[in-house]
């Protein structure tokens, strides 16, 4: 089957070309790390490779930790559990209005475990965007207070691409209160954005393989220096007792190569990414003068959330799937599902404006003239769309 041009890189971006070369260089059949014996020992040799690239492409420095986990939804619900979880943290504590102060636009694997723990009677917050998708630093900081153990805020929203001042945000909760753990999900910022975990004075942070062009399956919650958190998953030792479970060597390779590519590559990667995304979004502006941006200027540069009135987004998306070009009317996760984007409603889109938006989200890298015919299709789709209105 022909492979589409990906128009959607923040759902998955695919595999890295050189990520493919050296997998199948390092080959696929891997024994257990914990095992004492050669073959066990060559997967542990893999498993630490790859943590020392991710340490590297982070800018972690002594003692900061890289912790793999399958993914971001497993590192991200780690984070939301693990206050709960801790018997040193009183229920009156874990029952107060603020004990977990997060945003409405964070992605599922957040949104969910916090409701699935205000069923159980824990308190939770939720900072509300502004109609540019902002969440402000001094409201979101309004929201917290003695009694809060976890603050969680999104580096840059998947659905938007728009970015939020977490540094900011973690210097003024961590000085005034230090009982806060404070988590970024950085899963769409990591290598579309040039920063160092340090530098956000964060305590955790989540990153995901697959959107960094890794493998699916696979990512890492990153810990601060001496931060000891309550595990989500009991059993082996592994991960130092910070994640039970037989490592999925594989994935964690794809991880490592994909990070190191990146530590080499990107700087390079963020200007093509905006080069890339900027030519989609002049086609747009060139061609139908009534589009409206859901993405605001402080943005990651490979995304777009765009609304054409007019036309339903899941129509446009199945067009566009046809001629070969794959975009998104909303997160993956959510875009299988009737109904509109969480995030849109609550920067205070209606329902019709929400399902008329859609999402761009590009890559570096493309075959020569690739992005300049997808885009060649999604101008003639938009306009045979809107003439048959
Ligand atoms: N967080 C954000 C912002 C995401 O975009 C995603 C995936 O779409 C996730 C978390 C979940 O990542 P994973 O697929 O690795 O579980």
């Amino acid at each position: 089957m022909k492979s589409s041009t990906n128009l959607d890189a923040n759902a998955s971006h695919g595999l890295l070309p050189y990520v493919k070369e050296q997998m199948i260089a390092a080959g696929f059949d891997y024994l257990n790390p914990s095992s004492i014996h050669s073959g066990g020992q060559r997967a542990r040799i893999i498993v630490e490779e790859s943590r020392h690239e991710v340490s590297k492409l982070l800018g972690l420095t002594d003692g900061e930790r890289v912790v793999f986990t399958s993914g971001a939804t497993e590192a991200n619900n780690s984070v939301v559990f693990c206050r709960y979880l801790d018997p040193k943290i009183s229920d009156a504590v874990k029952k107060s209005e603020s004990f977990i102060v997060t945003s409405e636009l964070e992605h599922p694997s957040i949104l969910e475990p916090c409701n699935k723990l205000a069923e159980l009677g824990v308190g939770v917050k939720f900072a509300k965007p502004n109609r540019a998708g902002q969440i402000k630093c001094d409201e979101f900081y309004n929201l917290v207070d003695q009694d809060t153990r976890l603050v969680s805020l999104m580096y840059a929203n998947n659905e938007t691409g728009n970015i939020f001042p977490i540094a900011q945000i973690a210097h003024e909760i961590s000085r005034n209160y230090s009982a806060a753990l404070i988590h970024t999900d950085a899963v769409q910022s990591v290598g579309r954005i040039d920063f160092d975990f340090s530098e956000l004075g964060v305590d955790l942070m989540s990153i995901s393989g697959h959107k960094l062009g890794a493998l699916t399956g696979v990512g890492a919650l990153i810990i601060r220096a001496g931060l000891e958190i309550e595990p989500l998953l009991y059993g082996g030792p592994q991960e130092k007792r910070s994640r039970a479970g037989t490592e999925n060597v594989l994935g964690i390779a794809s991880l490592g190569y994909a990070a190191r590519w990146l530590s080499e590559n990107k700087v390079t990667q963020i200007s093509k990414l905006k080069i890339n995304r900027d030519k989609v979004k002049s086609s747009l502006l060139n061609n139908f003068s009534d589009v409206e941006f859901n993405t605001h200027e402080a943005s990651i540069p490979n995304t777009l959330n765009v609304r054409i009135p007019g036309i339903k987004s899941h129509d446009l998306v199945v067009a566009l799937d046809l001629v070969g070009v794959c975009l998104s009317s909303g997160a993956a996760c959510a875009s299988g599902k009737p109904g509109a984007s969480h995030v849109l409603l609550a920067m205070g889109l209606d329902q019709e404006q929400a399902s008329e938006s859609i999402r761009i989200s590009v890559k570096a890298d493309y075959e020569p003239e690739e992005l300049e015919h997808a885009i060649d299709k999604l101008v003639t789709c938009i306009t045979r769309m809107k003439d048959v209105r």
